[in-house]
């Protein structure tokens, strides 16, 4: 890695694995859930019709001693394959729940936090209960939680899965379909489940000034989540023109380094207070 790169990456609070070692990764993980080097870091999300902060989505960083930092895209599907991920995602919502009750208390209000949720903790943990014993303990409004879903985590158990989302929406808890158009099976997906909202996919918004397909394919899917009656979020923002143009196809909220970068529960605190 260049110094630059390096740089980039601290910026953006993001993990860059510099090792080549990670070959045991079940091991890896083991340890930094024993040991505390997992945190969570929040990217905000902002209204497109008056540029406010809505909230944020809650992001996992891992720094492991011995290995730097290593990605979420990397060790995520690997504590999904290996079962890790039942004590890691119960990890998770216990700090982000945690987080939010803290941001609501500094006068925070309003502000919604989103959870990534892999489906393997949907097939193999109470995830509801989970979720609503630290909801009613932490006594935090269930409208400031959503959950975001891949939706290749959503064709693998849909029965399961329409029952759980069903029993959160009941309690005002929204759930999200994330990276939308990148798997196989979006549209008969919307006929299967009732979701709140989708979040546009990045591959698509980078290339929404400069390729036409992706152009047509973004002002499709918005058109598509309106008439559905579905809010729709826009990830990967990194620069005006892209902005603009998700603004007037009638996007709602956007996402991006342009707009702000997963930054520590402090920074955002300190920041948007
Ligand atoms: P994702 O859910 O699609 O999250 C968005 C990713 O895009 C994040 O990467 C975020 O830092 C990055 N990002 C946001 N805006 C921009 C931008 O303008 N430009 C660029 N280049 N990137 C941007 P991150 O944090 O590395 O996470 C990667 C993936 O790991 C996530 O993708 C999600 O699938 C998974 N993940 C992260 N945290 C969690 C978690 O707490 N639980 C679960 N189950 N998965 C997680
Ligand atoms: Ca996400
Ligand atoms: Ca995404
Ligand atoms: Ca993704």
């Amino acid at each position: 890695m260049t110094i630059s790169e390096i740089q980039n990456t601290a910026l953006n609070n993001e993990c860059v694995n510099t090792s080549s070692s990670l070959d045991n990764l079940t091991n890896i993980i083991d340890i930094a859930m024993k040991n505390q080097h997992f945190s969570m870091v929040y990217q905000p999300l902002f209204s497109m019709q008056n540029s406010k902060l809505i909230g944020f989505e809650a992001l996992i960083r891992c720094r492991s001693p011995q290995f730097g930092c290593i990605s979420p895209d990397k060790f995520i599907p690997h504590a999904e394959e290996s079962g890790q991920i039942v004590e890691l995602g119960g990890w998770i919502f216990q700090q982000v729940l945690l987080d939010l009750k803290r941001f609501l208390q500094y006068g925070l209000k309003d502000i919604v936090v989103s959870i990534n949720v892999s489906a393997v903790q949907i097939a193999n943990t109470d995830i509801f209960n989970q979720i609503m014993t630290l909801v009613n303990k932490l006594k935090i409004p269930t409208r400031c939680i959503k959950l975001e879903l891949t939706e290749t985590a959503l064709i693998q158990n849909p029965k399961v899965i329409a029952k759980v989302f069903n029993a959160f929406q009941k309690e005002g808890i929204q759930i999200w379909v994330d990276d939308f158009g990148t798997g196989f099976a979006s549209l008969s997906l919307l006929r299967e489940f009732k979701v709140n909202g989708l979040k546009i996919d990045k591959s698509f918004v980078d290339g929404i000034v400069t390729c036409n397909d992706d152009f047509t394919l973004c002002s499709a899917i918005v058109a598509m989540a309106q008439r559905l009656g579905m809010h729709i979020v826009a990830e990967g923002i990194e620069d005006e023109e892209q902005l603009q143009i998700l603004n007037q196809l009638g996007c709602d909220t956007a996402q991006g380094y342009l707009l702000g970068r997963p930054a520590s529960f402090e920074d955002n605190l300190q920041r948007w207070r």
